[in-house]
């Protein structure tokens, strides 16, 4: 494994981190042993989140023993500021430790919600943390580069969390690009696989690797899977004109709407499983059919119903998409394979 300076922080991280959002999908003891396996090959970079159902919990048990060797990153959504140090000292006493390396405000995308923050005292309360020595280094995440010229006015700010893909190439472009790394802020790569959409893994994190400061944060189910994306994260081969022609034709066939799977949009009050429908497609391009006609996916797309268009979700949606269109499109595309797979 090799390792990197992430920007002002000074810290030295492997060049991929271990993103622990996907906690919620595996059973405790395999996401306690997978962190471990990671820490074995070399990782030492852990994202986690306040609101990552399980994630912190866990990673709190497979950290213990191991902790000083790890750089832990977490996050809270709140701009309440009493709620905000509640949850710092909740996701401290989760993890089992008095520190944590990089404390992020989650999902700062709009100005709205950075003005919020300055109002409420948040960010001053961040920093008399640092000065505690609770948090080592302030960080924001973020889904929309617009918030950059905010970041500024904050010079504290030393590391962001922001996607970094070729389906996804708002951060990427020169002038947000050039100016974090000009500003040395430590830049963590979230949703390296498009949230779901990019398949071709080996693409992914070679198109990754021509931004040299960028670490990206995968989120990985099993062994085999963090053996694999080592594997293609040592593959230094420049792109070649080839993989620029799938990248076109991947790029074309989604068009810019289409959902990343960040689950901001949930919960539904209906609880309905917004992120199941509207990954619909790109199931039935991974799955069996066998697979995709899972009857437990069947009994939550025919919740749909149950929607009663109250918005809420399109309002939490950093990318701004028409999620009630999409749920009913991607219901209408299911249904309809089913009906021809039972008329088979
Ligand atoms: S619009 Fe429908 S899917 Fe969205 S939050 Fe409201 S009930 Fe849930
Ligand atoms: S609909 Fe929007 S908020 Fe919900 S998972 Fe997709 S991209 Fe994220």
């Amino acid at each position: 494994m090799r390792y990197k300076k992430l920007g002002k922080t000074g810290l030295k991280v492997s060049e991929m981190g271990f993103g622990a959002l996907q906690f919620a999908r595996l059973a405790p003891k395999q996401a306690v042993s997978l962190v471990k396996e990671a820490h074995d090959r070399g990782i030492n970079l852990i994202d986690t989140a306040h609101n990552y159902p399980h994630s912190e919990h866990l990673l709190g048990k497979a950290i213990r023993g191991i902790r000083d060797q790890l750089i832990i990153c977490t996050k809270s959504y709140h701009t309440d500021r009493k709620e905000f140090l509640n949850q710092l000292d909740s996701s401290l006493l989760r993890l089992g430790t008095d520190y944590i390396d990089i404390f992020m405000c989650h999902d700062l995308s709009r100005s709205q919600k950075y003005e919020k923050l300055v109002q409420n005292g948040v960010l001053d309360a961040l920093l008399a943390q640092k000065k505690r020595g609770k948090i080592r280094h302030i960080g924001f995440s973020c889904h929309s580069p617009d918030i950059i010229d905010k970041y500024d006015q904050f010079p504290d700010f030393s590391a962001i969390l922001m996607p970094v893909n070729f389906v996804s190439v708002e951060f990427t472009q020169p002038l947000v690009y050039k100016r974090l790394v000009r500003n040395h802020i430590g830049i963590m790569g979230m949703k390296p696989l498009g949230g779901g959409r990019i398949g071709d893994v080996g693409l992914a994190l070679r198109y990754i690797q021509q931004f040299p400061q960028v670490i990206p944060v995968i989120g990985t189910e099993c062994v085999n899977e963090l053996d694999q994306n080592i594997k293609h994260m040592n593959d230094r081969r420049p792109m070649s004109s080839g993989d620029w022609k799938k990248i076109a034709e991947i790029r074309k066939r989604l068009g810019p709407k289409f959902c990343r799977g960040c689950r901001y949009c949930m919960p539904c009050p209906q609880g309905l499983n917004i992120y199941e429908f509207n990954f619909t497609k790109v199931y039935y391009g991974q799955l069996s059919i066998d697979q995709f006609l899972d009857p437990q996916r069947t009994r939550e797309l025919e919740k749909l119903d149950q929607c009663t268009r109250c918005g809420r979700c399109e309002e939490k949606c950093p990318y701004n998409l028409k999620i009630m269109d999409l749920m009913r499109q991607n219901s209408d595309f299911y249904m309809q394979k089913l009906k021809q797979h039972r008329a088979n």
